[in-house]
């Protein structure tokens, strides 16, 4: 799962970064509403946790460009200015949750979880097919029967496929989504990455399709 942080308080977005990468999530921070932008418009993110008060352009103007543009990414607004107006303001622009602060990290993070369970059309916690199933809220993919954990990459990894079922995502694809900006990412990593998962979830449950990229089995 791959999370932009649009913060320009050092402390707040230093501690953010380590804990949600504490929690399995490969994140991007940028401190400028313009940066946000472009990196958001770049693609490939799960969550944007978004400050109003930004420098360069605020938080508001890069949701309201966001959601003109059509990028439905799931947007949790972070922000001091608690008021009531811009508690609505921010939720009116397409933010799909509001959290003042200061805040507590398990309620942000399980805040996140939720506006990405929504955006993936399940009020409940497991995305995927019949046969392979993720569940978000431990991080443990299931399959027939059984639960398996996965690390963060390899959940990244199945969530980025699980999305969209038996859709075709190459490697460019799948690093986005798996690794941060500034990652050494070596050659082979996500042929690495896949050959471990099968050990967990079937030799046939990632399709290769060849010079293209992978994809999950759509078959019972
Ligand atoms: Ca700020």
């Amino acid at each position: 799962m791959r999370a932009l942080l649009v913060e320009d308080d050092d402390m707040i977005g230093r501690s953010l970064q380590q804990a949600l990468e504490g929690a399995g999530w490969s994140v991007d921070w940028v401190r400028d509403g313009l940066l946000g932008e472009s990196a958001l418009a770049d693609g490939g993110y799960t969550c944007v946790l978004l400050d109003l008060g930004l420098p360069k352009q605020d938080g508001t103007a890069l949701l309201r460009h966001a959601r003109e543009r059509g990028d439905r990414t799931p947007v949790v607004v972070l922000s001091a200015r608690d008021s009531l107006g811009e508690r609505v303001q921010g939720l009116d622009l397409g933010a799909d949750d509001y959290v003042p602060k200061p805040f507590e990290l398990p309620e942000l993070l399980a805040r996140m979880r939720a506006v990405v369970r929504r955006r993936d059309g399940a009020a409940h916690s497991l995305v995927g097919t019949g046969a392979l199933q993720l569940d978000l809220t431990t991080r443990e993919v299931l399959v027939e029967g059984r639960r398996e954990a996965l690390t963060a990459r390899e959940f990244a990894l199945l969530h980025a496929l699980l999305e969209r079922p038996g859709a075709i995502l190459s490697r460019d694809q799948l690093e986005h989504r798996i690794y941060g900006w500034g990652e050494e990412v070596t050659s082979n990593a996500v042929d690495v990455l896949i050959h471990g998962m099968r050990r967990k979830i079937g030799q046939d449950a990632i399709r290769n399709v060849r010079g293209l990229g992978w994809r999950v089995s759509t078959a019972p």
